[in-house]
């Protein structure tokens, strides 16, 4: 539950306000979630905002984007309401706010109303009477450069609390508009407290990046007499590596080449993220484990990872054997080898029949692990049996080992939790498939693609599916083509 000062069951308004210039990443998903949370729990309503007002931070497909990943996210709005279909309400607040002399119409040089500013001094345009504001708001409609900007403190010891503007004139084409004429804009701050007023918003969830805005909304209730809504802001949640989430560096990255899409493997958009399989209701808990405390915190991917596992620690167990290398074993007897699909659910087995031609037998290890091998070591496959090495040479492509029967390797002895000694065999493990038989596998990783073949019962995966490859991660089934499976890693 989360606890909101002075909520009401039933009479609970929250809203989501995105902004349309990209894709969802897990930064929205802490305010998406929490609003959502509350609206529920508080049997109240969720708002979805689309603050799309400044038409240089919009992307035409965000806009149904952002609606999908909310759902996928499982985020149930009761309504949508788009900024760019109100901007006439903006213009009539902005307007009743010059009637009341509480803000002007001002196109003095950006430079010197900041040179003005921080000498605590006026602009012309702050001194002229009502009817001079009115009229220059008309030439607002036909003339570029005007700016509405409210009447606060000259003397608020942060710059950026005095006069802020309200309203610009532009003729920068909106991308959903396609409005090719002058347009009245209002800045995120005169929207934001206009539709928080109009949508009745009884708590505006934020981060404490917002603090200043939220003072200069205050202005705004202030000069009109409306009630404010419950404030609460939460500790900023940083997302270490930044070009994760950074819609300019994505949309770089995606035109260069560097990334596939929005979607990229390694990226913290919930497109990437649905594209691993990361159950959404992990996202979910992760958010609801942060809650809205104020203290600043680091989104940790593993802690979001072990909310994931919770999820998908039941799925089937395979083989992947990456860079795979020949591993031909001599004097091997006929041998029928059985692997649990869970070793803690009785989902069944994968069975591998290992008939010797000629005494031989031939598999596939791991490019990585045959680098490892000299001639003379004992190896233990997974699961199956031990072998001694006779030729380690991976430069041919091919190692040659000898079957042993009954022999454990060399012992080594460790201290046991309650002091006593304990022995076991210190043999390496290998992953092993037989060779041929097997299909072809290539998994997306954030640090590499890994090629290879998985072992033939993944024949009957699906797209979507997750599995467990045994030593490697758990893996999100991309796409199955004719003789390849595509696989996007999830977690280890
Ligand atoms: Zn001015």
């Amino acid at each position: 539950m989360i606890e909101i000062p002075n909520a009401e069951k039933g009479k609970v308004v929250v809203r989501f306000a995105p902004n349309p210039s990209g894709y969802l990443h897990i930064g929205h998903a802490r305010a998406a979630i929490l609003n959502d949370e509350i609206a529920k729990q508080y049997n109240g309503k969720l708002i979805l905002r689309i603050e799309d007002t400044d038409p240089g931070r919009v992307d035409e497909e965000a806009y149904t984007a952002i609606e999908d990943d909310l759902k996928w996210l499982g985020v149930d709005w009761d309504m949508k309401i788009i900024q760019s279909e109100r901007l006439t309400t903006y213009e009539n607040f902005a307007e009743q706010l010059i009637e009341q002399g509480n803000a002007y119409v001002c196109n003095c040089e950006q430079e010197k109303f900041k040179a003005l500013k921080l000498a605590k001094m006026s602009c012309p345009h702050r001194n002229l009477t009502t009817e001079e504001n009115l009229k220059n708001f008309e030439k607002m409609h036909t003339e570029d450069g005007w700016t509405v900007r409210i009447k606060t403190n000259l003397n608020e010891p942060n710059p950026s609390l005095v006069d802020f503007p309200l309203l610009r004139a532009s003729k920068e084409e909106h991308p959903r508009l396609k409005n090719n004429v002058l347009t009245l804009y209002p800045l995120m701050n005169l929207s934001v407290a206009v539709d928080d007023h109009l949508l009745e918003i009884t708590d505006v969830l934020r981060g404490k990046d917002h603090l200043t805005n939220t003072e200069k909304q205050k202005f705004i209730y202030k000069y009109f007499g409306w009630n404010e809504p419950n404030f609460i802001h939460y500790g900023i949640m940083s997302i270490g590596s930044e070009g994760k989430i950074s819609k300019s560096e994505i949309k770089k990255g995606i035109d260069e080449g560097k990334f596939t899409g929005w979607d990229d493997v390694h990226l913290l958009t919930l497109r990437a993220l649905k594209r691993r399989g990361i159950n959404p209701q992990a996202i979910r808990n992760y958010m609801l484990n942060l809650g809205i405390k104020d203290v600043d915190i680091e989104f940790s991917e593993e802690a979001l990872y072990f909310e994931n596992k919770k999820f998908i620690e039941s799925c089937f167990r395979h083989f992947f054997i990456e860079d795979p290398l020949g591993l031909t074993i001599e004097n091997f007897p006929d041998m029928v080898v059985r692997f649990p699909l869970h070793k803690e659910h009785t989902y069944g087995f994968r069975t591998f029949d290992l008939v010797p031609e000629n005494n031989k037998i031939n598999l596939l290890i791991q490019k990585s692990d045959a680098e490892k091998l000299k001639e003379g070591d004992e190896i233990r496959l997974m699961n199956t049996c031990n072998v001694r090495i006779k030729k380690a040479d991976t430069t041919t492509g091919r190692v040659i080992a000898d079957y042993v029967e009954n022999s454990h390797g060399p012992m080594v002895e460790i201290n046991g939790k309650n002091g006593e000694k304990k022995k076991f065999h210190n043999i390496p493990k290998v992953l092993w498939l037989p060779e041929g038989g097997g299909i072809k596998a290539k998994i997306y990783c954030p640090e590499r693609t890994a090629d290879g073949i998985c072992e033939i019962a993944c024949k009957n995966l699906k797209e979507n599916n997750i599995i467990q490859f045994e030593t490697f991660g758990f893996c999100r089934v991309d796409k199955v083509k004719d003789n390849l499976i595509e696989f996007y890693f999830t977690q280890r």
